[in-house]
């Protein structure tokens, strides 16, 4: 196990349930002892599809038969006319239902997001351990307690207990396609932004911040220099490297007891863009990839925060602008049509009075400088952000991940702060009233 990994778990034992990565070349055979050990005797179930079978699940199969454990497959459907499964409360309670019908003790999930997600949470309802057998480095999921969910069409995280043991095979993990391994860059990709966010959430906000989290995405960055150039020759140490980043930035997840060290207003652009996929049979991309292009529109809005007077922030126009939250449901009817209905709890419960808008800019503009000198020590400029993402090949255009449409680029990041309460840059342009013009430059500089 890498040094790094080793150390976060034995140093936040007593808040990580997962007890163990084991990553490595053979880690698929080396694994049995370990997860008998984790799961306890009995029936596992052991979650695939038919592709993350041929590249991991064949082998996996082999070793716990050899072990003598006792498993049962499970193919983890796609709903009727999607070509991939998905992470719904309908493919859930599927396999919860499975677990039951098998009188399964443990699962082991052997995939990437999608199947790791379904098998995590159906697991935590029904308070079964679970293992997860990686097959592509493809975002940082893999470590966190929470799970992505498609919930009424909008993607939400729900909390649920962690993976006991991640088993991350390096020959699997390096052969994994190739657009999955730059997810991963991509998904990483996103700390400038994400922990600017963050730190402009606790300052404006009041939001909680932890710096031991904020420590693990450190090292997790550090891990990274030098790796992007080296992904596209599937450089085992380089795949090494960036799988034990994405590890990292879950466990700070975990630490920080949400998903703020690694997900701000980037997040919220590629959550947009598959949420519209879904609605409306658009065409998407991998969540790291899409996060890869979120990032760098959200550092070239906050490029444009950093351009502005806050002498010139006029609060009072501004709170006389806000409109009446009845008056802006009708824009949130108009703007998400058949979404309308989930959005609108999230967008509620950021929606802010104009007392909390006033008070929230004069906030930022008596605290302007020290703000962001803060925010600059972790921010890079969009171009620094697309040049690293360009070494590995990385989409890094709208127009890259399948949006050739700039409407809907553009709503991707004037539209989606309303998707999450949790404030980020999204927010910032929006409480001073500028989301819209800041968005329509990104997208003429990005599309
Ligand atoms: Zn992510």
């Amino acid at each position: 196990m890498n040094e790094l990994l080793r150390e976060t778990l034995d140093r936040y034992r007593d808040r990580l349930e997962t007890r163990a990565v084991v990553q490595d070349r053979g880690a698929i055979e080396e694994c049995p002892p370990l997860l008998r050990r984790l799961l306890g005797d009995g029936v596992w179930l052991v979650a695939v599809d038919r592709n993350s079978w041929e590249v991991a699940g064949k082998r996996l199969a082999r070793a716990l038969n050899a072990a003598a454990v006792r498993w049962e497959r499970y193919d983890v459907p796609a709903p009727a006319g999607a070509a991939e499964p998905i992470c719904d409360d309908a493919s859930i309670a599927q396999f919860a239902d499975a677990l039951r019908g098998h009188g399964a003790t443990a699962a082991v999930a052997v995939g990437s997001g999608t199947i790791n997600d379904i098998v995590k949470y159906a697991c935590h309802q029904a308070r079964l351990p679970m293992a997860c057998v990686a097959t592509a480095p493809s975002m940082n999921g893999y470590t966190s307690g929470i799970a992505a969910i498609l919930q009424h069409g909008v993607k939400t995280t729900q909390p649920c207990r962690p993976a006991r043991a991640i088993v991350a095979d390096l020959d699997v993990l390096a052969e994994a396609p190739m657009r999955m391994i730059q997810s991963g860059l991509g998904d990483l990709m996103s700390k400038p932004v994400s922990n600017s966010d963050w730190i402009v959430s606790a300052r404006l906000t009041g939001s909680h911040h932890s710096e031991e989290a904020m420590e693990i995405i450190e090292h997790g960055a550090q891990l990274l220099e030098g790796v992007a150039q080296e992904l596209p020759r599937r450089d085992r140490d380089a795949v090494d490297r960036l799988s034990a980043s994405l590890m990292l930035s879950g466990f700070a997840m975990t630490v920080a007891g949400n998903s703020s060290p690694a997900s701000g207003g980037e997040h919220l652009v590629s959550h947009y863009l598959d949420m519209t996929a879904h609605a409306h049979n658009l065409p998407h991309d991998f969540h790291g990839c899409q996060v890869g292009v979120g990032t760098i529109a959200a550092a070239f809005l906050y490029q444009r925060l950093t351009e502005l007077d806050p002498r010139e922030i006029d609060i009072e126009r501004r709170v006389a602008d806000l409109l009446p939250w009845d008056d802006y449901r009708q824009v949130l009817r108009d703007r998400f049509g058949t979404l309308y209905e989930a959005v609108l709890p999230h967008s509620e419960a950021a929606y802010p009075t104009p007392e909390q808008l006033r008070a929230r800019l004069r906030l930022l503009r008596e605290r302007w400088e020290p703000l962001l000198t803060e925010v600059h020590r972790t921010l890079r400029t969009n171009e620094s952000i697309e040049e690293e993402l360009r070494r590995a090949d990385c989409p890094v255009r709208f127009s890259d991940v399948g949006v050739a449409d700039r409407d809907r680029a553009y709503a991707s990041i004037a539209w989606s702060k309303d998707i999450r309460s949790r404030y980020t840059i999204l927010h910032l342009a929006w409480d001073l009233g500028l989301v819209d013009q800041w968005a329509a430059d990104a997208v003429s500089a990005l599309a």
